[in-house]
């Protein structure tokens, strides 16, 4: 991935999609079919899998990194999680990824670990599973990827504008309390950054000063790749920004009230919402391409009103032409 923006002129702009395995056989061919779609008329600079926490996903997320990976050649980035599985599942998935042509890994925490449960000798489970004291941050992971793989995979790391929060701490983890982790993250060997879903650039833009100007001088050239979900309905917006304690602004929020009973009027002013979002940010300096990151939730129409509206697909090269074969060639 950090080839890839490299290679970009600075002053362009990039994008990546982010999907999360179907749980059933139908729901894999329904996906097959849009991710082909989306590859051939959208052009992500790369594509994200979501891997369920503990591990719940894996199998599910290593196919459909094997579908993004070799089918569709899309350069993928595979989200692993650390906490709450053993080192061995840790292990399989990498040298998995490493088989598939996978080289990014977005190494995450994933629920807060389990001690109690794993210390208490009387819990089977303690017995079988060292996990915990493997790892018990997301840094952990980053260090034992480097460990093990060098710089084989790049390796990206989470970052949250308006703070963090979890099970594991009742109060709401300040932008403050984050940062020094973060800096770890990145001195451990962190190759990029990106970040929870926003509405509120000024609080994105913010944070991303902060970080670029920060005394560590860890992120004054890492790639920060700011995280967008399209609304897809005003009820997955309040779950997903009350979850994830992204701060609506009150601007946004009265536009999408005021039509908040009509689903499709809805879709349309979030596409008009995240367009500004872009358009904003792209005016906003930085020290390589600017990227965008769309949570789909696997959804193709509203992300792709998106990104027309954005100018954010890039041409087709002739390279693109040549490879995708005569079906591509005819429309280009
Ligand atoms: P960490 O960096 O370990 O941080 C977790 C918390 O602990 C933070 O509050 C931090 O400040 C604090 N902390 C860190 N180190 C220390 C330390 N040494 N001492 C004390 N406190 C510390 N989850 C999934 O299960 N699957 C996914 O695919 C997934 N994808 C994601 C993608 C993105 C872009 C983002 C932003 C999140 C994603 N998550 C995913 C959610 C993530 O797993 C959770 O937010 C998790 O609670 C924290 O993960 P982390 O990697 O940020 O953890």
């Amino acid at each position: 991935i950090t080839d890839k923006i490299a290679a970009l002129p600075p002053d362009a702009n990039y994008f990546s999609l982010e999907f999360f395995p179907p749980k059933t056989q139908q729901g894999f061919s329904n996906l097959h079919a849009r991710l082909s779609r989306m590859a051939q008329a959208l052009r992500p600079l790369f594509v994200n899998i979501t891997w369920g926490a503990g591990g719940s996903t894996s199998a599910k997320s290593l196919a459909l990194a094997e579908l993004t990976q070799r089918s569709l050649q899309l350069t993928t980035c595979l989200h692993l999680t650390c906490t709450n599985m053993s080192r061995k599942l840790v292990d399989e998935a990498l040298e998995q990824a490493k088989v598939l042509g996978v080289r990014n890994i977005l190494a995450l925490r994933g629920d807060p670990p389990r001690s109690e449960e794993y210390r208490d000798p009387t819990n089977p489970l303690a017995e079988e599973d060292d996990s915990n004291k493997d790892f018990t941050w997301a840094v952990d992971l980053v260090r034992y990827i480097k460990k093990q793989y060098g710089d084989y995979f790049c390796v990206g790391v989470a970052g949250y504008p308006e703070g963090h929060s979890d099970q594991s701490h009742p109060e709401h983890q300040s932008v403050d309390h984050d940062l020094p982790y973060l800096v770890e993250k990145t001195k451990a060997g962190a190759d990029f950054i990106m970040t929870q879903l926003f509405y509120d650039v000024e609080a994105y833009q913010k944070y991303e000063r902060r970080l670029r100007e920060h005394d560590s001088g860890a992120f004054k050239t890492i790639p920060i790749i700011p995280g967008l979900m399209p609304v897809q309905s005003y009820q997955i917006l309040r779950r997903t920004t009350k979850l994830s304690h992204a701060s609506l602004p009150p601007a946004v929020l009265k536009r999408l009230e005021t039509v908040k009973g009509d689903d499709e009027a809805v879709k349309r002013v979030g596409v008009d919402i995240l367009s500004e979002i872009v358009e904003d940010m792209k005016g906003v300096e930085n020290p390589g391409p600017r990227g965008f990151h769309f949570y789909t939730l696997n959804l193709e129409k509203v992300v792709t009103q998106i990104l027309e509206r954005s100018s954010l697909i890039p041409p087709v090269t002739p390279a693109v032409v040549a490879y995708k074969g005569e079906h591509v060639s005819e429309q280009a």
